[in-house]
């Protein structure tokens, strides 16, 4: 059986009745605005991530408002509104902390893993690992950016200044890094689900010189590809439209496995690689930049009592763009 997101009916509940939870020395108390749903909180959810905080409520593409700041917590004032991130905390004493990759803390703890996250009305964050966020979005708009858009942004990094390249999988993440693709000058090649025209639809609306079939090799060769969906056979899928050189980027946290491959498909230094959590640095870079593309994110909103409704969506390729949940809301 699989796990569920429990809800519980909130109606007659007076929010000075809502379990809020008290913040830490460091920390902030926020009240969620908006919670974006990621693939993440699936692989949590159906156990492919090992070692969650059980109980937990998930999700870690938080949009707040400050009620509350612990007794040390400075850094935002009570009434600012922030986002909270994947990453939660980092040890900041390791090798990869003290060398600018705090996303490979061995000790690192995350939002809506390993700390409960926002799929609920409260929620406490360490400050630090929190960020401000551009006045350009709602928050619904702006919870998105949270994950899709800085895992994406990362993940666009890590590809280098490939000019033509490849997004399979054209879901939350890849919707927003097209329109940043764009706006850096270059062309960008969405895959879809096989016959999935309304996806093909909206990556050409958003910019995409070319959108098909991710089954289907694109019309040329590409420089670079990043592989969104969870699904192993597409990085052999995404070797095979790179051209000599090419780098395959793997953005999810985690897929199916890859097949077994000849090593033709690898040979001219084709190179794959995959891209773990987020740095602070990278939150602060692509937050910066979203509002000057400007990237616009397409949000579904759901109320935080359809959570799973909003997952289901999800698992099965049903969302155009990300879903958002909304306490609150009916
Ligand atoms: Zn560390
Ligand atoms: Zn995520």
């Amino acid at each position: 059986m699989r796990a569920m997101v429990l809800t519980r009916p909130r109606q007659g509940l007076r929010e000075a009745d809502l379990p809020r939870p008290k913040p830490g020395p460091g920390q902030v108390l926020v009240r969620i605005r908006a919670c974006a749903v990621c693939r993440t909180d699936l692989h949590v959810l159906d156990g492919e991530l090992k070692g969650p905080k059980l109980p937990l409520v998930p999700g870690h593409e938080i949009v707040g408002q400050i009620v509350e700041c612990g007794a040390s917590a400075r850094r935002f004032a009570a009434g600012a509104r922030i986002g909270i991130p994947w990453l939660g905390w980092t040890c900041g004493e390791c090798a990869f902390c003290r060398s600018g990759r705090e996303n490979l803390c061995g000790q690192a703890r995350f939002t809506g893993y390993t700390l409960d996250g926002g799929y609920a009305e409260f929620a406490v964050a360490d400050q630090r690992y929190c960020f401000p966020l551009p006045d350009l979005y709602s928050d619904a708009e702006a919870a998105p950016l949270l994950c899709a858009g800085l895992i994406g942004y990362r993940s666009l990094l890590k590809a280098g200044d490939a000019k033509r390249i490849g997004l399979y999988g054209f879901g939350a993440a890849a919707h927003i890094v097209a329109q940043v693709a764009r706006h850096q000058g270059r062309q960008v090649y969405a895959f879809t689900r096989p016959g999935d025209q309304e996806a093909q639809l909206f990556a050409r609306e958003l910019g995409a010189v070319w959108a098909g079939d991710s089954d289907h090799p694109p019309p040329e060769r590409l420089d670079a590809a990043i592989v969104f969906a969870p699904v192993g056979r597409l990085v052999l899928e995404a070797l095979r439209a790179v051209d000599k050189g090419g780098r395959v980027v793997c953005g999810g946290i985690h897929m199916s496995e890859i097949p077994t491959f000849p090593y033709e498909l690898l040979w001219g230094e084709r190179s794959v690689c995959s891209v773990a959590n987020l740095t602070r640095r990278d939150g602060e870079e692509f937050l910066a930049l979203a509002p000057k593309v400007p990237v616009h994110t397409t949000v579904q909103k759901f109320p935080l009592a359809a959570a799973n409704e909003a997952l289901g969506r999800l698992r099965e390729g049903k969302l155009t763009g990300a879903a958002a949940l909304i306490p609150g809301e009916n």
